[in-house]
């Protein structure tokens, strides 16, 4: 299957976001999911752009409100596989709120995040993921926040699934994201992808040099919640690899069935929503 389509991505030559796009393509390639059944819903960021550049199903959304989109999508449509694509800013500041409760909601979906410790659409500010002592237009003296700890966050929120890549590490991040595509719940891969204009300090060698795969631990469990919490904290986050799953916890769209009595999420939500022509057209007309 090929899912590029004829637009070419604008991203600055040796952007990280190349490397994350072609791990998403091979990954669903591999699946073989075909493009009329995936959908790649983003936000705004540079990374953001990444759903332009997909022959499937796509949503370039809101600043931060991607992932309300993307969940919508999957309750009115399960046959699809939704893909959730954005940066840290987009991701973890501007759309936190959605992140936190989509950590906890576990609806099917995937949420890829490309995490360049900085703002690079809008020309280089720092993000929540941004370094103590990191240089910037808005942090001439050095940011002296501490990054927030986005893993470790998640698995308090409840997430069920939490992954690290490194769009350098091209075999382990498509494994990853199959992974993540596979697990019935909320799968979330945060993305080491360089900011090469912005970014500086966060670079190709400083993630070459700092990252450790979890595959080089030995008898590492990451069913073990108390074991991912403290090896994340063990290595301040720069993990790759599979850190936590949780596999016990229904998804959103079977605990919604469940809890009215067996019926299909699709059908309840269809009974709620109940989309059709004249209510879009009752709405035009108020706001005429
Ligand atoms: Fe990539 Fe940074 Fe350029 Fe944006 S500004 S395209 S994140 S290198
Ligand atoms: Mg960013």
């Amino acid at each position: 299957t090929d899912y590029r389509n004829d637009i070419r991505p604008n991203w600055c030559p040796g952007c990280g976001h190349y490397g994350v796009q072609a791990a998403i393509t091979d990954a669903v390639t591999q699946l073989d999911i075909s493009p009329e059944k995936l959908a790649v819903i983003s936000g705004i960021g540079c990374s953001s752009r990444i759903g332009g550049y997909f022959y499937a199903y796509g949503a370039h959304t809101t600043h931060g409100r991607a992932l309300p989109y993307a969940q919508g999508v999957k309750l009115a449509n399960q046959d699809l596989e939704v893909v959730v694509c954005g940066g840290d800013g987009d991701a973890f500041a501007i759309g936190m709120g959605h992140t936190i409760h989509a950590f906890k909601r576990n609806v099917n979906i995937t949420y890829v995040v490309m995490d360049n410790h900085v703002y690079g659409l809008t020309k280089g500010q720092t993000s929540p993921r941004s370094d103590i002592g990191f240089v910037t237009k808005t942090s001439p003296h050095g940011s002296f926040e501490s990054p927030l700890p986005i893993c470790e966050t998640a698995i308090a929120a409840g997430a069920t699934f939490v992954a690290q890549g490194y769009m350098i590490n091209r075999a382990e991040l498509v494994e990853l994201i199959k992974q993540g595509m596979q697990h019935e719940g909320f799968s979330f891969i945060n993305v080491f992808s360089p900011c090469v204009t912005y970014n500086k300090r966060n670079g190709y060698d400083y993630f070459k040099e700092n990252l450790t795969s979890l595959s080089k631990i030995e008898g590492y469990d990451p069913s073990n919640r108390a074991e991912a919490l403290k090896t994340l904290g063990d290595y301040q986050g720069l993990l790759t690899g599979l850190i936590y799953e949780d596999t016990t916890k229904p998804c959103f769209e079977k605990a919604l069935a469940d809890a009215n009595g067996g019926p299909h999420a699709r059908a309840l939500v269809h009974d709620v929503v109940k989309p059709d022509a004249t209510m879009f057209q009752g709405l035009c007309d108020e706001f005429k």
